[in-house]
């Protein structure tokens, strides 16, 4: 009998694939783990999504979601032109990292005609968990650099100094504001990085929403900058799967070069449509929201938690007393989810995802009352 062939290329076979937040089926549960909004979408955009369910199901939806490309291009005063549209915020990433990077493996055959940089995926660490999954699927090279130990951005010169950062890395990928930290950042320093780099940077706005501050306009000031958006989190979409980006035309035919034909479906595309026409009702859900996570960091604070300064939906904060995996599973005990990151830099944490006031007052008292059985009162 011949050997038999590996069913699996060896690439995927040692793969570690990426690991979302759980979608426990549990009835009364406290979610706070995975930064979905607390809040439904608008009516107006659940009857859209209800009109959109008839005969039509039938059709292939518009290929290049060009009603809605064009309703993003009015929003954010650009031509369609400018406007990429995924399958959620992941396919964006996904695409980006498969149109800009080289497949380091076939950097054999490009040798003559490519650089070391040109197979390379730039970011920096701690940050969305989903890069070096897509690096990897993807066979490019990973680039990790750390964040300062406070969590904000080296500056250029430090990057300079420190020499691990690669200028000329085909694709640099920056989520802003920071995912798991919360951290914002200012555009003035997105910008000056961005003018420094030579290569694809893709800015990761998932959260600019609950920011007092986004780096939108630099998608459209540079050849070579892409700002990246997703309706999941600020506006209650999770479930349809649309998010975009904007950036230079010649970037944006790239990507569409390479997307699946239909890849953004139908309902998605109508549910995104009806949001971009009811903004006021999101707006004062994330007034909201924002209102409860400053509340929630203060009151977390009294409770003797180490809160980061947050710009997201979300806060990353360290508990006092036993390891965060301790209080981990303690909250769930008590039906409360909220996210831990077996990463050194972050391992301390938790990352909580802002609730209703309800849903952040039973975990405040819930906290509370762990304290007292997990801390041991110096004094005492
Ligand atoms: C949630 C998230 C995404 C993905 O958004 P989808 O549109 O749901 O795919 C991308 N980047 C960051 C940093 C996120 O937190």
């Amino acid at each position: 009998m011949p050997k038999q062939r590996p069913l699996l290329r060896p690439l995927i076979r040692d793969l570690h694939p990426y690991v979302p937040g759980e979608q426990p089926p549990l009835k009364g549960l406290i979610k706070l783990n995975t930064n979905e909004n607390p809040y439904p979408p608008s009516p107006k955009v659940l009857a859209a999504i209800r009109k959109a369910v008839d005969d039509r199901l039938r059709l292939y939806p518009n290929p290049t979601a060009q009603p809605l490309r064009e309703a993003l291009a009015h929003h954010h005063h650009c031509r369609p032109e400018n406007v990429f549209v995924g399958n959620g915020c992941d396919e964006v990433l996904s695409c980006a990292v498969r149109t800009f990077a080289e497949p380091a493996v076939d950097m054999g055959i490009w040798r003559k005609r490519v650089h070391r940089s040109a197979a390379t995926v730039q970011y920096f660490a701690p940050s969305y968990s989903l890069y070096p999954v897509l690096a990897e699927i993807h066979g490019a090279t990973r680039n990790e650099v750390d964040l300062n130990p406070d969590m904000t951005i080296p500056s250029v010169s430090l990057l300079r100094r420190g020499g691990a950062w690669d200028f000329t890395a085909a694709l640099t990928l920056i989520t802003t504001p920071n995912a798991p930290s919360g951290r914002g950042y200012t555009t003035a320093s997105l910008d000056a990085l961005c003018q420094a780099m030579n290569g694809i940077v893709l800015l990761d706005e998932a959260y600019a929403d609950f920011a007092s501050d986004n780096a939108l306009s630099l998608a459209l000031k540079h050849r070579h900058v892409l700002v990246a958006r997703t309706f999941s989190k600020a506006y209650s979409l999770c479930a349809l799967r649309v998010g975009y980006c904007v950036g230079h035309p010649d970037l944006i035919r790239g990507l569409d070069k390479i997307r699946d034909s239909y890849n953004v479906n139908g309902l998605g595309q109508a549910a995104a449509l009806a949001t971009l026409d009811d903004l006021p009702y999101y707006q004062t859900n994330i007034r909201r929201l924002i209102a409860t996570r400053d509340e929630t960091a203060q009151r977390l604070a009294e409770l003797d938690f180490t809160v980061l300064p947050s710009q997201t939906n979300f806060l990353l904060a360290r508990p006092p007393g036993p390891p965060a995996e301790t209080w981990l599973q303690r909250l769930r005990d008590h039906k409360i989810l909220v996210r831990w990151f077996n990463q050194p830099a972050v391992s301390h944490y938790l990352r909580i995802s802002i609730g209703t006031p309800q849903e952040m007052d039973t975990l405040l008292k819930t906290a509370s009352q762990l304290k007292k059985e997990l801390v041991h009162d110096s004094h005492a």
